[in-house]
């Protein structure tokens, strides 16, 4: 293979630029040409290619973010959208496409695959962890400790004044970020979308707390499972404790990649620009399970739904009573 691309697509998530740099030094490093296409397939259907050098990947490990910009696409959804997209790798030479993405990007790159035969290979990158067929995906580690460093300083004056904490977080329809923030942050209760839960439980947990001495509360709930706000409300109403409500929005998203996120983008970032140098022979992506860096089919990302482990839910119910 002599010339392959990049790109960035679906959400943004820090972490993504440290595999564009691995991608890009790594291909360099065997004589592979590479090109950084921008703003993800929208900005393959517009032809925004361009070549990379070692240097243009200099200095942004540690940056949040994606240098290549990311976008969501509606024309490449469509078969015109995508046969625009190959004639444009085509025109540049691009044998092989490395996609850094969530699920949604990973259908998209399979498509191509499927329809034109271009070798791509996905790199699991977005805060939910909602991927399936592997254990990380690249963002979600940085994301945890921006929300457990949010919930040590709610803490502070949750304890000060004496108040039951709201924390709402990200996770789409998944409780990835706020199982593990809400253990690592060990909040009094995490709700899950997989898990049901009762509000009069959870209002009973606190009032018991205060019986004990305990007047001040911090509960996670992931937007995927209802509203930080109406949950307040609903509290308040039942226990009569001030309740403050707290949704950290966007700032999950930013921010330096944590050490673990750079490393399971470098090595995943090679590990993709060796997959394609070897030939494979159909779409595939790159994971990481039980400790260790593999390859699969592509389709495997979207063949199931990635489960919650009960047993470390269950955990976390234990140790914040
Ligand atoms: P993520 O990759 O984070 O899951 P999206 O679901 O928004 O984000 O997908 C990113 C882009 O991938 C979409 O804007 C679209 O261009 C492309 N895509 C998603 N699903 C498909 C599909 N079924 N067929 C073709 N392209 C798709």
């Amino acid at each position: 293979m002599n010339s392959i691309g990049v790109l960035t697509s679906g959400g943004d998530a820090p972490g993504m630029n440290a595999a564009v740099r691995a991608v890009v030094r790594k291909a360099l490093f065997h004589g592979i040409k590479v090109y950084g296409i921008e703003r993800g397939y929208a900005g393959l259907i517009n032809n925004e290619i361009k070549e990379m050098s070692l240097g243009s990947v200099g200095d942004i490990i540690q940056r949040g973010g994606t240098i290549l910009k990311t976008a969501r696409s509606l024309e490449f959804t469509t078969y015109e959208g995508r046969l625009k997209a190959f004639q444009n790798l085509k025109n540049h030479g691009i044998e092989g496409l490395v996609v850094i993405g969530g699920d949604g990007s990973f259908r998209g790159a399979l498509k191509l695959y499927e329809e034109f035969g271009v070798k791509v290979v996905g790199i699991p990158a977005t805060i939910d962890n909602d991927i399936y067929g592997t254990d990380y995906s690249i963002g979600f580690d940085t994301t945890v400790n921006t929300v457990v460093d949010a919930i040590n300083k709610i803490r502070d004056t949750a304890f000060s004044h004496e108040r039951t904490f709201i924390v709402e977080v990200m996770g789409r329809n998944a409780g990835f970020i706020a199982l593990e923030a809400g253990i690592a942050g060990g909040a009094e209760s995490i709700i899950i979308p997989e898990v049901p839960y009762s509000i009069e439980e959870i209002c009973q947990k606190l009032i018991k707390s205060h019986q004990r001495g305990k007047l001040h509360s911090i509960i996670i709930i992931a937007e995927g499972a209802g509203s930080g706000i109406k949950l307040g409300e609903l509290i308040k109403e039942k226990t009569g404790f001030e309740t403050r409500v707290t949704i950290l929005g966007h700032i999950q998203r930013g921010g330096s990649p944590t050490a673990f996120d750079r490393i399971l983008a470098s090595r995943m970032g090679a590990m993709a620009v060796d997959a394609l140098r070897e030939g494979i022979s159909r779409g595939m992506m790159v994971a990481f399970e039980k400790g260790e860096y593999v390859l699969k089919p592509l389709e495997i990302a979207f063949s199931g739904k990635k489960q919650i482990d009960l047993e470390y839910y269950r955990l976390a119910d234990i140790l914040s009573i």
